[in-house]
């Protein structure tokens, strides 16, 4: 079978066929750092993350870009309300947000740019729609993208938002970077420099100003994957404007080989709600990630909630939710620990059987985790079952380990970490051990164990997970 995935453009599956066949370029507009991110900002980045690595599993070679939105009409407003340099602001938010990613084992994008260093490009970008008559400067001195000109030249705008263009007025013109469906107007890709941007400003052939925010992620996209790329990924709430923008600037650029979209597959994760509603930091209705480690959760325990849901599924947050989560969880690491026991240090391990086959049968139809999931519990139930009877063999123990590690590849939830009792030095030598055992370098996990011996420390696998003891 083959992977097929939910198009926004065209609603519905299409089975995934990359533009070449030896790299996935994939695009995921993200975070905007003026705050914390929220865990519903994080459902949208984890999603990229499980299809980033599964598509890692099915053999492509995948170039993840995320890009860091650090100058847009928010930030600008905080920036002058705390007093503080933009770099100073961003680079703060920037940090807390990488640290956040980490610890919900997101696997860093291969690149991350900022911005604030494609200017250059953007600029660049501009004046290309300007030179194709498609952008204009207005009385204002911003200049803005010409959706009546866009148009003339045969090209459709809203085809990804669905809109019907009939019923909307034209020809007006809107200067936020936030507008509804219903204002669909000629948007700024230019801002011209005015007294509440402070020192926020750059130099542009139309006097200075700033980028809109839809240019940056046109200009950093194509400037990283080129005019034309496979996936592009985000929240809902991003379908319009920002990506019906994004696709009417890179298009009208005309830099696309002739027949090729700007992007072939547009892929839109679900909010996150509370409630009913989206959580929203406007709503005052969010949890950061922060607050939920702080409540003892841990980003392991958080991520496994927010890969047990379909991406396209609507979801309801709630801390039950998320203690029934470390329940479920706690049955799989429980197996772990025991299939670990077994196997001891054997090393047969064979990747393959049916619960890899189900799991992709699953993955390949639009990541549909639900099965998948469902596959694995009842995994986990038959091996509890062999355990128990006494009929599982050493090499069987070892297998099973193997399988997991493969799925796991996938879902990101890595080896229970290490209890709190520990010196730091020790709590880090018995992690590395925990990742010498998931890469199956025994050699090194029991250098590990003989060093933390020779240091008074002696490990016990337990079915919670490892523990350490003092000789
Ligand atoms: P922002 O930092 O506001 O630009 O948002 C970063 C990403 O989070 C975007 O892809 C948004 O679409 C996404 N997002 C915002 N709110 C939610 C939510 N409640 N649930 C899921 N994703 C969200
Ligand atoms: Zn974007």
């Amino acid at each position: 079978m083959s992977l097929r995935l939910f198009n926004t453009l065209s609603r519905s599956l299409e089975e995934f066929v990359p533009l070449a066949p030896d790299r996935v370029g994939m695009y995921c507009c993200g975070p905007t750092v003026h705050n914390f991110a929220h865990i519903g900002n994080f459902r949208t980045f984890v999603f990229s993350d499980l299809l980033r690595r599964y598509l890692t599993f099915r053999g492509f070679n995948v170039q993840h870009v995320m890009n860091i939105t650090d100058v847009e009409d928010k930030i600008i407003k905080s920036v002058q309300r705390t007093g503080r340099s933009l770099a100073d602001f961003t680079g703060e938010y920037e940090k807390a947000f990488l640290a956040d990613f980490d610890a919900l084992h997101c696997l860093r994008p291969n690149q991350l740019p900022r911005a604030t260093e494609f200017i250059v490009q953007i600029v660049a970008l501009i004046q290309s729609l300007v030179e194709r008559g498609i952008a204009y400067q207005a009385s204002d001195r911003s200049v803005y993208f010409s959706i009546d000109k866009y148009r003339g030249c045969g090209c459709q705008y809203g085809q990804l938002a669905h809109l019907n263009f009939e019923e909307m007025r034209s020809g007006e013109r809107v200067s936020s970077d936030e507008y509804a469906k219903e204002s669909v107007a000629d948007f700024a890709l230019w801002k011209a420099r005015v007294p509440d941007d402070g020192e926020v400003f750059w130099s542009s052939p139309w006097g200075e100003g700033r980028p809109g925010w839809h240019i940056e992620c046109s200009a950093m996209s194509m400037e990283i994957l080129g005019p034309s790329f496979d996936l592009h990924l985000g929240g809902e709430d991003l379908v319009f404007p920002h990506h019906e923008d994004e696709i009417a600037q890179s298009e009208g650029a005309g830099l696309q080989p002739p027949g090729q979209r700007f992007v072939k597959y547009w892929l839109h994760g679900a909010h996150l709600l509370v409630e009913g509603q989206k959580m929203a930091k406007s709503l005052g209705n969010y949890f950061t990630l922060r607050d939920l480690l702080a409540k003892g959760f841990s980003g392991r325990e958080i991520r496994f909630l927010l890969v047990s849901v379909h991406y396209r599924a609507s979801f309801n947050f709630t801390l039950e939710g998320l203690s029934g989560a470390r329940t479920a969880l706690g049955r799989l690491d429980e197996l772990m620990a025991k299939l670990t026991e077994l196997a001891g240090g054997s090393t047969e391990t064979i990747a393959s059987g049916s619960l890899i086959n189900e799991f992709t049968d699953a993955m390949d139809d639009d990541l549909n985790v639900s099965k998948a999931w469902g596959s694995i519990f009842n995994w986990i139930h038959e091996n509890n079952k062999k355990l128990a009877d006494g009929k599982m063999s050493r090499e069987e123990a070892a297998t099973a380990l193997g399988t997991w590690q493969r799925v796991d590849q996938v879902f990101g939830l890595g080896p229970v970490p290490v209890a709190e009792d520990a010196p730091a030095s020790i709590k880090a030598l018995l992690q590395d051990r925990q990742e010498a055992r998931q890469t199956k370098n025994f050699a090194r996990s029991d250098a590990i164990r003989d060093e933390l011996k020779s240091q008074g420390w002696v490990i016990e696998d337990t079915p919670k997970g490892p523990k350490l003891k003092k000789l």
